[in-house]
């Protein structure tokens, strides 16, 4: 028998991080009637506005976790960059943190990352431990050409990671072997797709419909999910083994490849994700809300697409055409905008998620959107 704890309605949520994942988490548990508060070390969070209370401080400091753990009934997290102390400080001040630490170690390390979906039963591209040069040219000359190496830890949006192509490329790629690397084999995938998984503390598990993917320049660009889009069965049971084995609960998204029709699993990340904010508007659930759902011990709702629904990311670079361009934006348009401080060049500021029933016409206003928002 599972033992969790059923949150009362009037309980409070504390959320680790305050960016657009901590935000629109904070929203869910607020629509549920949850309170929320949030810690984050920036005082212009841009989650600050829609929580009950704000904690300014570092994901390390110690009073001010100890005030989160003191004041919320649970907490979670909005990212996978928090140190192991802090979830042991919180955790021996008694706070009740039902994603647990299991997932963000596997996800804070690629080498361990591998070995844990490997073991759960994932497909994965080869790939070698690399620390030294010469582990580099070894692991280059088993492999063969083509290879990407990664740092093991700290990348994200494509950081930390440089592709070696030909003998050339060495050079340049040994300079990110100041820390622990891996190599891994480059595939010819077909497409990138992405599973949101949900497991509440009750034992359901959900997965969302899945969603392909498309990144330019390294960071997510479009993710678009047929209203035909099956659950993937040939992941099911890996996804299961994978939470049972490393005890998870609460939401967790794996990216994949498909590659000759099979699935590749490429790593994981224990939180909402980018590529499953078209639930907010095309789906019976939101993996907000589903998250939220999970961890207080509500029943979780069987998620299904309710149309064709395509999500495009907003940086920076696009506030300006979409000011411009915001009436030819059509009605559309379901336009979210986070309220970030500032509009940094390739920083996610927002998404547009466009629901059709239509394939061929969804795909028009996708082009539409990306003409506008890349200044007509
Ligand atoms: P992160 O998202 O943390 O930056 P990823 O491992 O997801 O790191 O890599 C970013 C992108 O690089 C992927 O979405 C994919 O497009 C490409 N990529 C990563 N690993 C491989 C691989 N082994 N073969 C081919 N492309 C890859
Ligand atoms: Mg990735």
């Amino acid at each position: 028998m599972t033992l969790y704890k059923k949150l009362g309605l009037d309980s409070t949520i504390g959320i680790i991080g305050g960016g657009q994942l901590g935000k629109m988490l904070a929203v869910a548990a607020n629509t549920m009637g949850y309170k929320t508060i949030i810690l984050d070390p920036s005082d212009k969070a841009c989650a600050r506005v829609v929580c009950d209370e704000f904690i300014c401080g570092a994901f390390d400091d110690e009073a001010a976790l100890k005030k989160l753990a003191e004041k919320a009934d649970l907490i979670t997290y909005e990212f996978e960059n928090i140190p192991a102390s802090s979830i042991k400080l919180l955790e021996d001040e008694g706070a009740y943190i039902p994603q647990g630490f299991h997932a963000l170690a596997i996800s804070q390390d690629r080498l361990r990352e591998k070995k844990a979906l490997e073991k759960a039963g994932f497909k994965l591209a080869d790939y070698r431990k690399v620390d030294t040069r010469q582990d580099l040219e070894k692991a280059v000359e088993e492999m063969g050409l083509p290879c990407i190496l990664k740092t093991r830890s700290g990348g994200y949006d494509g950081k930390g990671q440089v592709s070696i192509d030909s003998l050339e490329d060495l050079d340049q790629a040994s300079k990110l072997l100041e820390v622990a690397c891996i190599l891994e084999k480059k595939l010819k995938f077909d497409k990138e797709v992405s599973a949101v998984c949900v497991k509440s503390v009750k034992g359901d598990l959900d997965i969302l419909p899945i969603g392909i993917n498309e990144h330019r320049n390294g960071i997510l660009h479009i993710s678009l999910v047929s209203h035909e889009s099956k659950k993937i069965e040939e992941i099911e049971k890996a996804v299961e083994n994978f939470f049972e084995e490393f005890q998870i609960t609460g939401i967790l998204t794996i990216e994949l490849f498909i590659v000759d029709g099979h699935l590749v699993a490429n790593e994981i990340a224990p939180r909402p994700h980018n590529s499953g904010h078209w639930s907010l508007d095309g789906a019976n659930v939101s993996q907000f809300e589903q998250a939220i759902r999970a961890i207080t011990g509500l029943e979780l709702i069987k998620s299904k697409a309710l149309a064709n629904t395509a999500m495009i990311n907003l940086l920076g670079q696009h506030y300006e055409y979409l000011e411009k361009y915001i009436d030819d934006l059509g009605s559309f348009s379901k336009i979210h905008l986070y309220g970030k401080d500032g509009n940094i060049y390739n920083r996610k500021i927002g998404h547009i998620n466009i629901v059709d029933d239509d394939m061929e016409s969804l795909e028009e206003k996708v082009n539409l959107v990306d003409k506008l928002i890349n200044n007509g």
